[in-house]
This record gives C-alpha cells, sequence and structure tokens, in this order.
C-alpha cells in the first residue's frame, strides 16, 4: 500500500463477532466510500483463518488485535496474538498495527506497512514528543500516536508532533475535546486518514466519528493546508447543528473551508483560543457558557456586543478577533423575514432574562420597538431592564399584554418537556406576533397556541438560520445559502429528535 496515495483517507474500523461478517462489513464499507479498513480481530468471537478473511476483502485491509492492556478485546495468550499478526503480514494485509513492546517480533516486509502504535485513554503525557521520538527509532513504516485529550492545549500539543516527524505520523487526541484534532491532523498536518467507526460493537474508542457521518458533514477529500479552519466553541457541543450547516454550506458554494465542533470548558475557554491560533482558526460560534468570555477576549468589538456584554461570533482579524452577536441581528431578521416591515413603535414583551433574552431586548430597542421584559425571576428581569433602559411587566402579570409582539427566550417549551408553554393558551389573540426562541421540537406548544388564536407565529429555526447566515458572511464574505441552511437544520431536527 502507497502512503501518499492514501492522503486524506477514510478508514472504517469494523468490529465484528464473526469472519463472515467481518468480511461483509469491510465490503460494504469500500462501497459507501471508505479508502482502508481495519479489521479489529480481538471482536471476533469464533476461530477464523485470518487467510480466508483477507482474500475476500475487496480494499486495502489494516489488522489490528488489540489486548484488553491496551484498550481492546484480546484476552487470549500474546504468543498467539503475534503468530495471527505475522500471518497478516505475509497473507496480504496491507497494514498490520502493532504495539512497541512486540515490534521486534514482525520484521519488515515490503509489502505490508508496520504501523507502531500507542494508545492513551486517561492522558496526553507530559512527554509525548520524546515518546515519538523513541518509536521513529524503531523505524516503522508509519507511526500512530492516539491520546486522549482533557483539554484543547493537549490536541494543539499532539498535532505539533508532525512538525518534527522524519517517519509518516497519524497522531490525535481522544475524547469529544480531541475531535478537532483528527481532521485538523488531515487538512493542517500530513495524516494519511482518519479513524471512523463502522460498526456498532466498537467499544473503548472516545470521540471516534460514525463513518457515516463523517460523510454527510465533512468534504474529507478536498481538505489541505490552504483550508480555512472555523468552528463552534461551547460546553456541552456534541448536539450542536453548527458544524452540520456550516459544512453544508461550504459544499453547497464549493468554499475551501472546514467547520469543526470544539468542545471547550469554561475554564479552557482562553488557554484553547489561544493554542488555536496556531493552526490557525479563523472564525468561532460561540455557545453556551462562553458568550460573555468571548466579548472579553476580543479586541474589538460591535456597538450592540457593547451593550449586550456578550458575543456569538468571533471573527479573526489582523490584529486579534471581532466580536459580533449575530443573535440579535438574527432575532431582527427572523422578525422581518415574516412582517416585511419596520419595527419601530411595535410593542415588544421579551419572556426570559437570559442570555439570548439580553439580545433580543437590545436588538429590538435599537429596531425602535417599545421593548418590556418579563422574567419568572423579578430580581434578573430588573437587572436586564436596567442596562437597557426597559420597563418590567411582573411575571404574573404578563397575560396583561393582549397585542404585540411576544417573544419567548425562556427555555419553556423544549425538547424534551415538549408540552410546557410559558403563555397560557387561554390568552392569546390574534393581535399578537408570537415568537418563539426554542427551535427543538420546530413547533413548540407556544407557536401552537398562538396560531390556533389566529396569530402570526413565527419559529426558533429562522433565528437559528438567520444568525447562522449572519456568521457564515462574516466568516467566508460570501452570502450564505439560505436554502441549504434550512434545509439541513430542518433534516437535522426531524431526524435526530434532541
Ligand atoms: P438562559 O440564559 O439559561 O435563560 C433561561 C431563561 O429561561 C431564564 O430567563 C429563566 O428564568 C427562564 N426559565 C427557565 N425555566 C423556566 C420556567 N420553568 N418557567 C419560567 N421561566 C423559565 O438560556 P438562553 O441562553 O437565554 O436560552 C434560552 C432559549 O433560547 C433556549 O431554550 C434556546 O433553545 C433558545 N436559543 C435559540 C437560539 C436560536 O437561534 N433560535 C439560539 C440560542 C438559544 P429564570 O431567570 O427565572 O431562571
Amino acid at each position: 500500500m502507497k502512503l501518499n496515495e492514501l492522503r486524506n483517507g477514510v478508514c472504517a474500523v469494523i468490529a465484528e463477532k464473526t469472519g463472515s461478517q467481518m468480511v461483509q462489513s469491510c465490503n460494504h464499507a469500500f462501497n459507501l466510500g471508505a479508502h482502508l479498513v481495519e479489521l479489529r480481530l480481538d471482536f471476533l468471537e469464533e476461530e477464523f483463518s485470518i487467510a480466508e478473511v483477507l482474500k475476500n476483502i475487496s480494499g486495502p485491509t489494516l489488522v489490528t488485535i488489540r489486548r484488553k492492556s491496551d484498550g481492546g478485546l484480546w484476552e487470549k495468550d500474546e504468543h498467539s496474538r503475534i503468530k495471527i499478526l505475522q500471518l497478516a503480514q505475509y497473507s496480504g494485509a496491507h497494514a498490520i498495527d502493532v504495539e512497541a513492546d512486540c515490534f521486534h517480533h514482525f520484521p519488515a516486509n515490503g509489502d505490508c506497512l508496520r504501523i507502531l502504535s500507542y494508545h492513551n485513554f486517561t492522558q496526553t503525557p507530559d512527554d509525548i514528543s520524546l515518546l515519538h521520538k523513541a518509536f521513529e527509532a524503531h523505524r516503522p513504516e508509519l507511526v500512530k500516536i492516539a491520546c486522549f485529550a482533557n483539554n484543547n492545549s493537549d490536541s494543539v500539543r499532539i498535532l505539533d508532533l508532525y512538525q518534527h516527524a522524519k517517519l509518516p505520523l497519524i497522531a490525535f487526541c481522544m475524547g469529544t475535546i480531541g475531535f478537532p484534532s483528527r481532521i485538523l491532523a488531515l487538512a493542517k498536518k500530513q495524516s494519511p486518514w482518519m479513524y471512523t467507526n463502522f460498526s456498532d460493537n466498537l467499544v473503548n474508542a472516545p470521540g471516534i466519528p460514525i463513518f457515516k457521518d463523517v460523510h454527510s458533514i465533512y468534504d474529507i477529500k478536498n481538505l489541505s493546508h490552504e483550508t480555512k479552519v472555523f468552528g463552534v466553541v461551547g460546553d456541552p457541543i456534541g448536539h450542536s447543528l453548527s458544524p452540520a450547516i456550516h459544512n453544508a454550506c461550504y459544499k453547497e458554494l464549493g468554499y475551501n473551508g472546514v467547520y469543526l465542533p470544539f468542545h471547550l470548558s469554561a475554564t479552557d475557554f482562553f488557554a484553547a483560543i489561544e493554542a488555536y491560533q496556531s493552526i490557525p482558526v479563523m472564525g468561532y460560534s460561540v455557545t453556551i457558557p462562553h458568550k460573555e468570555k468571548a466579548y472579553q477576549f476580543a479586541t474589538t468589538s460591535s456597538d450592540l456586543v457593547k451593550e449586550i456584554g456578550a458575543a456569538n461570533t468571533l471573527v479573526k482579524t489582523s490584529n486579534g478577533f471581532h466580536a459580533e452577536n449575530t443573535d440579535a441581528t438574527g432575532i431582527i431578521a427572523a422578525i422581518k423575514n415574516k412582517l416585511g416591515e419596520s419595527l419601530d413603535k411595535r410593542e415588544a414583551l421579551i419572556l426570559g432574562a437570559g442570555g439570548v433574552s439580553r439580545a433580543a431586548v437590545f436588538a429590538l430597542k435599537k429596531a425602535g420597538c417599545n421593548v418590556k421584559v418579563c422574567n419568572r425571576s423579578a430580581e434578573r428581569a430588573e437587572k436586564l431592564a436596567s442596562d437597557a433602559g426597559v420597563a418590567t411587566i411582573p411575571w404574573n402579570q404578563r397575560h396583561d399584554c393582549k397585542s404585540g409582539l411576544l417573544v419567548n427566550c425562556t427555555s419553556v417549551g423544549m425538547h424534551p418537556n415538549e408540552n410546557d408553554s410559558p403563555w397560557d393558551s387561554n390568552y392569546f389573540t390574534k393581535d399578537h406576533i408570537a415568537f418563539d426562541t426554542v427551535y427543538n421540537p420546530i413547533e413548540t406548544r407556544f407557536l401552537r397556541d398562538a396560531a390556533q388564536a389566529g396569530a402570526i407565529v413565527i419559529d426558533g429555526v429562522e433565528m437559528f438560520v438567520c444568525q447562522a447566515a449572519a456568521q457564515f458572511n462574516l466568516f467566508t464574505s460570501f452570502n450564505a445559502p439560505l436554502d441549504v441552511m434550512r434545509k439541513t437544520v430542518l433534516e437535522k431536527l426531524r431526524r435526530n429528535k434532541i
């Protein structure tokens, strides 16, 4: 197997219980676009002939038998494990994966690459670069280093290994924090392939992406050193829809970019953004709990960000990062798209006093609305109202508002509490315009009740798309294909039911 022919390959990891299932899954993976399959023989529960298995697989194979002590399932004796791997090496496997302590059992055989691998499921050791050097001294054809990331600086340290590599290298971090390093190793470094999970059985490979997700979200084949990197930072980040929609738009426009989910804890924010400057990451969408920190981190900020005191967008400039708040502009765009007219002098009641409420209050006030805030906890409502110079309404008097814009910025009605609503259905009128910022579910109880009373309704998906489109424009200078964004969000929400 020629490594340079495999640049940006997708390796499907196959973990099946029988030899015939193994063969079937490998060939299925090739049909779906895998470039290489890793046969995890430690998952097999029956006797098998490795030569027979390899003979029936239609593309390049990598054979691995991971011991229990290394995070695999192999509990039988070491002698038989080495024997099977040696057999694989001479029976047509394109690569074998072996650990340092047994590497001497596998002299070079020109046809089969020897991958010398190191896995650490708890941390990225401080001396990882020394370990890397020691591995290269064994002269394998390829070194693989996979360590668990406890923070984002671990990922950057792992990616730094490529700079000093004398032999081909696959190095990445495991865990959700480590996920971006798997893609960045392909785009910005010279990793020949990335590992993806093809089987339901695979265990103990934290953060490994699912094969079909990688294919549907990322344009792996076209990643290159020139690819511009963007992403979303948050904690948690696993359910974010942003990678799917931004990457779908890059594909649609043929834009050379990749958008990644960065899992950043509250304490890791500043160090992580600094560390990723070396990639560099050109822009971030910012979500809970980092919006205030994003504002503090930015060198420059829009007037709206300064007023709100929080940003959901950071764009790299020649002197640091510029902060924007597209939640605020997205709220206005979503309302204007529906009403098609100026918001000047409209009455607007904001339900809630959290992060999104802040964006809504300042944006609607700026658009000319007569804004009032109403929140379950009066103290938070008072604070927001006094910051923005608007009035408050006590929570138990909210239904006195018989007309105008009602904006739900509370989390009430969000999945899984889909039967809840912050507004009693009896108090909706046809003179209300009900806007729910909650987008999961798409049609909330709040919106259903409002529509039944004859009110105009605006859903949270529209706001989500408008804020993402504004970010897309700030990141790429291109207008976002709104239909692609909408379609991707709706598909994801309907399919995932997250
Ligand atoms: P947040 O800062 O945590 O604020 C939550 C708000 O909900 C607070 O005002 C809280 O009131 C109120 N609340 C929670 N449970 C309540 C209950 N049982 N009864 C009455 N009020 C309740 O959250 P956030 O960041 O502002 O997000 C709010 C919503 O916006 C989320 O549901 C999210 O889905 C949505 N969102 C939408 C978009 C979009 O693009 N469409 C973007 C971001 C967020 P207290 O102060 O009394 O606790």
